[in-house]
This record gives structure tokens, sequence and C-alpha cells, in this order.
């Protein structure tokens, strides 16, 4: 139960600022409704994990001036490579010919912190919108009347919203609190991610920004960002965690990735526990659940945040004209549209890209490289893969995106 005392009151509550909570913050404040935006942490967190923006996210944040200042941050990247660690490259898909689907036929590589920062330096500016960093949300309640919520160590500090926003990552409060289950499991194995400022293509002269290389043993993910290349490799169960971030086992790695004669310069780690998991309701009453909240999956095929992103412009967008007086049954669509998707297409491919990685049955190794060199050198199957991977086909089943000959 949340304490009654002297609250304030705002038309939508937002918890959690990490990139889906400030998109929808800013787009609700640009829309002219009154927010409030909650995160824990004391000061901005500079976040490494999400570094891919894929093309249809940069076509749907476009209007809202969000994509120009991505691509001024980001690298560019057309072509995905899929190498095999014993073979080596098996196939390349090059973004470019989805030309006629997207005004952006590149995934554009850019650290999640610079989108939040970006955004939470236009949200401090707006009249509609209050900024609380270092203020977690420890109460929740929710009625007719919308939602009230109180934050630590802040007695009567109490704030109610006619509707709610959940983006406060997997380890969601607010969906705790309000008894939603969060189904799926969590793999057994740890995600290491290392980024460092040797330039791997100066050794693997072949290699390009985004490789996928499966490995019975240790696959990887190789891909250059703006300031460094990232790594990120799986890390057995019986590795224990401060085993994994040790300098050690770190350059262990990367030399088995490409021998470097000397130390790696390591810039950043990181190790994740990673789950496929999707809530059985995004909404309860006046509040929804978005982003990590709402649905967490691997890394591999740069997904979760774009699938975020998504999540918060249609939720935002319905909101906004409810609030401004169109009909409330505008908001059902969210979570049929945004769940199927989480389920269908995201969980879905994510799975695959990890089975596709880490298969050992050398027979189905065989046939899963003979398949995706048939894809990529037959250009019919390379932009259908394309469309699929690059997300433009689950947004257009569900009718966020148009096909272009409706
Ligand atoms: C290694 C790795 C690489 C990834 N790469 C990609 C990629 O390339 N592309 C992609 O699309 N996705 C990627 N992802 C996924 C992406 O990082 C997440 O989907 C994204 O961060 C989710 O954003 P969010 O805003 O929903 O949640 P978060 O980023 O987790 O933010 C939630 C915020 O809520 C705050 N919070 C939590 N509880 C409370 C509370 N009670 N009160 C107030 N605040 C609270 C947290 O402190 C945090 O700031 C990757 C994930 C990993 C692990």
């Amino acid at each position: 139960m949340v304490r009654a005392s002297s609250s304030r009151s705002v038309q939508v509550l937002i918890i959690g600022a990490g990139p889906v909570g400030s998109l929808a913050a800013y787009q609700l404040a640009h829309a002219g409704i009154d927010v409030a935006l909650f995160d824990d942490h004391a000061v901005p967190v500079l976040d490494y994990r999400a570094s891919t923006f894929q093309p249809p996210t940069l076509d749907l944040l476009e209007p809202f001036g969000v994509t120009d200042a991505l691509v001024r941050m980001g690298l560019p990247s057309p072509v995905i490579q899929y190498r095999d660690r014993r073979e080596g490259p098996i196939g390349e898909i090059d973004l470019s010919v989805l030309s006629a689907d997207t005004a952006y036929p590149y995934r554009l590589q850019c650290e999640q912190f610079k989108l939040t920062s970006w955004l939470q330096q236009r949200i401090a500016e707006s009249p509609h919108a209050n900024l609380l960093f270092g203020s977690p949300v420890v109460r929740f309640a929710a009625d007719e009347s919308g939602t009230t919520v109180e934050l630590a160590g802040q007695e009567g500090s109490v704030w109610h919203g006619r509707y709610a926003i959940a983006a406060d990552g997997a380890r969601s409060t607010v969906r705790r609190a309000i008894g939603i289950e969060f189904e799926g499991y969590t793999h057994p194995e740890q995600f290491l991610v290392a980024g460092t400022s040797y330039d791997f293509a100066s050794t693997m002269e072949d290699i390009r920004s985004v490789n996928y290389t499966s490995d019975p043993d240790e696959w990887f993910l190789l891909l250059r960002i703006p300031d460094m290349w990232r790594v990120v490799v799986p890390v057995p169960q019986a590795v224990a965690s401060d085993e994994a971030m040790s300098s050690d086992y770190i350059q262990r790695c990367l030399q088995n990735i490409s021998p470097s004669g000397g130390p790696f310069e390591i810039l950043v780690s990181a190790i994740h526990r990673v789950h496929q998991r999707v809530a059985s309701t995004y909404r309860r009453g006046s509040t929804f659940l978005a982003g990590d909240a709402a649905h967490v999956n691997n890394p591999l095929g740069g997904m979760g945040l774009n699938g975020g992103i998504h999540d918060a412009l249609l939720l935002t967008d319905g909101l906004a004209r409810v609030l401004h007086g169109e009909d409330e049954s505008l908001l059902d669509g969210y979570e049929v549209r945004r769940r199927a998707v989480a389920i269908d297409d995201i969980n879905a491919s994510t799975e695959r890209n990890k089975r596709l990685l880490e298969e050992r049955d050398p027979l189905v190794r065989a046939t899963n490289n003979r398949r995706l060199r048939q894809i990529c050198s037959d250009p019919q199957a390379a932009h259908q893969h394309a469309l699929d991977i690059s997300m433009i086909s689950s947004l257009r089943r569900i009718g966020t995106l148009r096909t272009p000959s409706a």
C-alpha cells in the first residue's frame, strides 16, 4: 500500500529511465502530456549493452528528430557476416538490398547510453517532464483513478498518474508488485562482453563490422562500434563470474579469436545473465509494461532494445491520443501487437540464432552452413532474410510498417 500524504500529479508516471522509459517520456512530453520519469540511479549510467539499431527503428524514430542524432553518433554497418571458426566466412548479407524497404538500409552501431543521454537532455528541458534520478519506486498501487507510486527514502514523496509505464527493466519492481508472471527461461551460461581498442580488421582482413561466428566450443560475436570493437562470448556454467571477469580469462578469449602478439587493451567488460522471457500480460488496469520489463531475450540479433523502442512508440502514441480525448479502446491493440512480436519474432529468432552459433552436431552444422550459403547467394532469399533479421517483416505483420504494395 502507498502511504497517503501530500502527492503530486501528472498524466503519466514512467518508472525506469533506461532507453525505453526515456524515449517514452520524450515522446509524451513532445505530445504535450505531463510526465514524471523516475530512476533509481543517483546519476545516469554508461550502459554499453545495446549497440545495434535496426533499420525500421531508424525509420520510426526519424519524425521525432532522434534518428538524425543517432546517425551523427553512430557507425552505419550495412554488411552482416556469418562465419564458422573452423571454416572462415560462410556468407554475407548486405542490407543495401533493403533500399526500397527502408530509408536506412544498414544497422547503426551506437552505444545505448548515447541515445539515453540525448533523450534525457531534451526531457530535462521540457516544461511537460519531471526527471528524477535517485528515486527508486518502492511502492506501487493502482485503482480506477490511476496509479500511485512512492519513492524510497523520501517520506511524502508520492506521485499520482492517470496512467503508468513500467520501463524498469528485466527485474521490474512494478511487474512483481502487480503480480504479472515473467514466463520463459534463463540460459544456463552467462555472456561475457568485452570492448577493446584493438582493431580486429588489422589481422582478420576478411571480417566485416558485424560478424556472427559459430563454433561448438566457443562461438563469438564480433562488432565494431564507434569507439571500439566489442566481443561477446558464452561463459560455460562451470566458470565462476569472477574468473570470467578476470583479465587472464578475457585475454584468453580475445587471443583465441585473433592472436594479437601482445595483450589487448580492454576498455570495458561485463558479464550478463541472459533470459528468454515474456510477461504474461502487458497491461493491468492503467499500468503498461514496456521494454525489458515486458520481454527479454539474448543479444544475438540485436533486437531487445529495438523491440522496447517499438513498444514505447506504439504505447505513447496511444496514450497521447487517449489523453487528448480519443477513445480508451485505442490502447487495446498494444498488448495484442507487441506481445505477439516478442514471442513469435524476437524470442523465436534470437533463440534460433543461438542454436545456429552453438550447434555441436557436425552434420547439423554442415547443413546449417550449406543453408546459409544458399540464402546469401540467392538474391530473393537474401532479401527475405534481410527483411526478417532487420525486424521489418514482423513490424509489417502487425501493421506498424506498411508493405510497399499495400
Ligand atoms: C550484452 C547485451 C547486448 C545487447 N545488445 C543489444 C543490441 O545490440 N540491440 C538491442 O536491441 N538490444 C540489445 N540488448 C538488450 C538491451 O540492452 C535492453 O533491451 C535494453 O537495455 C532495455 O532497455 P529498458 O529501458 O527497457 O531497460 P533498462 O535499460 O534495464 O533500464 C531500466 C531502468 O529502470 C531503472 N529501475 C529499475 N528498477 C527501478 C525502480 N524500482 N525505480 C526506479 N527505477 C528503476 C534501472 O536502474 C534502469 O535505469 C543487449 C543486452 C545485452 C545484455
